[in-house]
């Protein structure tokens, strides 16, 4: 297969391309670097595996290089909730602009696949948890979960239209190496600064479900494989969840840091938009035979571990 992949420096894509690479396939990044890191894929581009573009989607230029691709994996977004209501119509921009630029190219180059990386944030305060993706109510609190759902919606209009097959992914938190942003990424660099004090935004109650990148990103490829509808929607996240202060905690942990104080910053949620409790059902997932054992507790220790370890230099 000829795969593009946008987005695919960043956290998520580049792992994304490590899998693609690893089953034979031939791969073509797109990627502006506004919050992706081109050694995330670096060894990739010297093996001649990995076909790089550094372009922009809102930009001309980049189109040409969809021609011939079997399936776009479209990554790319700006993907900062908390910083979403500072711009909103800049991230409409970069999120719901970006995306129909996509899939104008691709119908103009006649490519028919599209993945994308949709969120749980599409679901608003959803008052069904663990939250199925039939959920009836779907509400977003946050500039960029309305960006998202607006995405979904003309990913689906476009497959529906010109006869396409879609796969949309509501991811829960994904978490592991090479993370640039989110709570954990956010506690290391805290406690790089201040190792005897962590501020926690919100009162540390907020409990959501955390995903390891690897079990994700098994999961996407696991479902593109086993289904084929126009429009197939699914969320992909652990079975359990966990808590803001029991984070800060294995943080610390992890960092040698027994003694961190912590300090609250108040309120029932760190931020405007952000969701106190999110656990999404993934029954849909299990019921196509796919199967991860891995708590969000064993997630977030895994990846504040890899993260201590390997970008220790950059805090
Ligand atoms: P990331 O910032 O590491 O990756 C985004 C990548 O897209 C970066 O490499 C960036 O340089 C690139 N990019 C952004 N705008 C671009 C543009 N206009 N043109 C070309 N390239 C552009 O973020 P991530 O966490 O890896 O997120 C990847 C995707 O997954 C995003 O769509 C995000 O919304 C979605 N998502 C992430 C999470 C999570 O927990 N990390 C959860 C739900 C959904």
């Amino acid at each position: 297969m000829n795969a593009v992949v946008t987005g695919g420096a960043g956290f998520i894509g580049s792992h994304l391309v490590d899998a693609l690479i690893a089953r034979g396939e031939t791969v073509t990044v797109i990627d502006n670097l506004s919050t992706g890191d081109i050694r995330n894929i670096a060894g990739h581009i010297r093996s001649g595996a990995v076909r790089f573009i550094q372009g922009d989607l809102l930009l001309d230029g980049w189109q040409e290089h969809v021609a011939g691709a079997s399936r776009v994996y479209h990554i790319a977004a700006d993907p900062d909730v908390r910083a979403s209501a500072a711009n909103p119509e800049g991230v409409y921009i970069r999120n719901v602009t970006a995306t129909v630029r996509v899939l104008e190219a691709m119908r103009e180059a006649g490519c028919t696949e599209i993945v994308f990386t949709s969120t749980s944030t599409v679901y608003g305060e959803a008052d069904l948890i663990p939250t199925p993706e039939e959920y009836p109510r779907m509400e977003p609190i946050s500039i960029y979960g309305g960006t998202k759902l607006a995405c979904e919606a003309m990913i689906s209009a476009y497959a529906h239209t010109y006869g396409w097959k879609s796969w949309v992914f509501r991811f829960a938190n994904i978490i592991g190496e090479r993370s640039n942003h989110g709570v954990i990424w956010d506690f290391i660099h805290k406690l790089r600064e201040n190792p005897s004090e962590l501020e926690i935004l919100g009162d540390g109650k907020q409990t959501k479900s955390y995903c390891s990148v690897s079990a994700c990103i098994d999961a996407v490829l696991f479902t593109v494989a086993h289904t084929k509808a126009p429009f197939t929607c699914l969320n992909i996240g652990s079975e359990d969840w966990i808590d803001v202060t029991s984070i800060a905690s294995i943080v610390s942990d992890e960092m040698g840091l027994p003694g961190v104080s912590f300090h609250y910053a108040g309120g029932d949620r760190g931020w405007v938009g952000d969701i106190p409790r999110m656990l999404l059902s993934i029954e849909k997932l299990r019921s196509l035979g796919w199967r991860s054992e891995v708590t969000s507790e064993q997630a977030v220790r895994d990846a504040a571990r890899a993260l201590v370890r390997t970008r220790g230099d950059s805090f």
